[in-house]
């Protein structure tokens, strides 16, 4: 049996717009501390994960060969609860972004009052060249590799970029395997046939048309065809975004996945794009508009623009041309923290990742919730229950935002900032 060790990559910086996403979340991390005054002591504690573990994954490849992969789990913070988070597959992986998002997380959890901390893990591989067998292998292998933390009071995995209820079937049933019981709050966003919530596979995409209507009725704009939508990036998260804004009533302009996008004046048929991806694997090629790139997305003439693929499109190079009225950040981190000011000096209205993409994060909580109590809601409660939650807290981060004369986004740092500490502080310091 051959051994191949996949050269491992240097600690890339960004993915396009050449940030560092962990420097890139304390710049706005810091400038919330500071608005509230945040003691020195738990500064310190808060920019800082509590644990990041990296485990090698060896994976026995279909030809024989045995490749070793890096997987990492990052554990920000566990003040409000077991650390929740998603797991992604992806070339672009590295610690300082697993950090990042695990941090997000932390926040993401407060912001919507879950009691959560957070988490987040990945894998670097690109998942499009491996067989289902070996994506099984290796998501077996890195749960084993990080079981000694995993658990449904400690660290409740979920899924994110490249990963779906498959990945969380296995990841459930090798921690049960080794609890010998079957343990099905252990991850969420599993398939509803054991043990997953109704309503999770729409959850973040329903999050995001519900923080995005309650902007435009914040600026008092139409919710009708006269206002465009440009969503980035057609995985679970944009292509359900514009299938629910287009049945609020938006019209949907310009869709895109990695390969590029497609755009019509008049509006696109989103269920057709749907359909058309899931037989083709891609957008490249659908006929209901015209060619456009995914740079020539984000600087559309359009109303209301949804980047929900990956961290850093929206850079201090293109944020200037950015025409959209309202920005719902459907991705972990697409904007620099370059790009804030800019967008705020625009007058451009921005629903931060950490509010706007909550909603998935909500319905795990309902998921490990309805696993632990071992009793199910229909499909009616869980949109209901997260309807109000995700329009409590856009109410709440929009107070906060006034109050302060800040950006949305540093409201939802403060408010999430906030009540992390307001735990640190009762709990007290174990030393
Ligand atoms: N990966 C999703 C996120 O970034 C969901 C996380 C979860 O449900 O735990 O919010």
């Amino acid at each position: 049996m051959a051994v191949v060790n996949v050269p491992i990559r240097p600690e890339r910086d960004t993915h396009l717009g050449g940030e560092n996403p962990f420097e890139s979340m304390m710049a706005r991390f810091d400038i919330a501390a500071q608005k509230l005054n945040l003691e020195p002591g738990l500064y310190g504690v808060l920019r800082h994960p509590e644990k990041q573990i990296i485990v090698a994954c060896p994976v026995l490849r279909d030809s024989g060969q045995v490749e070793v992969f890096t997987g990492y789990r990052v554990l920000y913070n566990t003040a409000r609860g077991p650390a929740k988070g998603g797991i992604r597959y992806d070339m672009g992986v590295t610690l300082d972004e697993v950090k990042a998002l695990a941090a997000w997380m932390t926040w993401k959890c407060a912001v919507v009052n879950l009691p959560f901390g957070g988490a987040k893990g990945g894998i670097l591989c690109d998942p499009s060249t491996m067989s289902m067998i070996e994506l099984e292998r290796l998501t077996r292998r890195y749960t084993s590799g990080i079981i000694d933390t995993l658990g449904p009071d400690s660290d409740v995995p979920a899924p994110d970029v490249n990963t779906n209820e498959r990945m969380m079937a296995w990841i459930m049933d090798t921690y049960s395997m080794h609890k010998r019981h079957t343990v099905t709050a252990v991850v969420t966003g599993k398939p509803v046939a054991m043990g997953g919530s109704l309503g999770r596979r729409e959850a973040t995409g329903r999050g995001c048309m519900i923080v995005t209507r309650q902007a435009l009725r914040q600026l008092n704009l139409p919710i009708d065809k006269s206002t465009r939508v440009a969503v980035q990036g057609f995985g679970n998260v944009g292509s359900i975004s514009a299938k629910l804004m287009s049945d609020l009533g938006l019209r949907i302009v310009a869709v895109s996945d990695k390969d590029g996008g497609v755009y019509a004046k008049n509006g696109l048929d989103v269920d057709a794009a749907i359909a058309y991806v899931a037989k083709n694997k891609t957008l490249k090629g659908f006929p209901g508009g015209d060619r456009i790139t995914n740079s020539e997305l984000l600087t559309l003439d359009c109303d209301v623009l949804v980047p929900a693929a990956l961290e850093n499109v929206i850079t201090d190079e293109n944020a200037g041309d950015i025409k959209a009225k309202v920005i719902c950040e459907g991705a972990n981190g697409p904007t620099s923290a370059t790009a804030d000011q800019i967008l705020q000096d625009k007058g451009i209205l921005v629903i931060p990742d950490i509010l706007a993409n909550a909603g998935g994060v909500t319905v795990s909580y309902f998921e490990w919730v309805q696993d632990r109590g071992g009793y199910f809601w229909d499909e009616e409660t869980v949109n209901t229950r997260l309807e109000r939650i995700m329009v409590e807290s856009f109410a709440e981060v929009a107070g906060m935002a006034a109050r302060h004369g800040v950006s949305m986004r540093i409201a939802a740092y403060m408010v999430a900032i906030d009540r992390v500490a307001q735990v640190h502080r009762l709990r007290g310091m174990y030393a």
